[in-house]
């Protein structure tokens, strides 16, 4: 079954995969970012200077890209406009960059994998906890 991509628009030959291979391969990707917080450095094999001096209680944390255009606003409509088959897409875009590190050994197999909790309040609003969907 066919669909579109959620950022071009173009015919997608899988449905499922939301993001199409030309957008995927296009995003901003994070480069030279700390291993441990995900903010930007210098040197990317060390991690940067607040977290040597004070270190994280995790070992790796991956952003996938700044938070902008075209990602930003999917994350947008997945919250706020509450299209919650954009975890899914989300889901798969995370997991495709995490397999990409995991074979050129930047990072191993997590010990566990938890969502970010969310104010009860919000999620009252919200009707669901988009990290957790995820
Ligand atoms: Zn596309
Ligand atoms: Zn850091």
């Amino acid at each position: 079954m066919a669909g579109y991509c959620w950022l071009c628009h173009q015919t997608l030959k899988y449905h499922f995969h939301g993001i199409c291979h030309y957008c995927l391969k296009h995003l901003p990707y994070l480069k030279r970012v700390c291993h441990r917080c995900a903010l930007p450095v210098e040197q990317f094999t060390l991690a940067c200077g607040r977290c040597l001096q004070t270190p994280p209680y995790w070992h790796n944390l991956l952003a996938i890209t700044p938070y902008i255009p075209p990602l930003s606003k999917l994350i947008q409509q997945y919250k706020y406009e509450k299209i919650t088959q954009i975890a899914f897409i989300l889901a798969r875009l995370f997991l495709l960059y995490w397999q990409q590190g995991y074979r050129q050994q930047r990072w191993r197999k997590p010990d566990i994998i938890i969502a970010i909790p969310l104010h009860h309040g919000k999620h009252w609003q919200r009707g669901f906890n988009q990290a957790s969907l995820i």
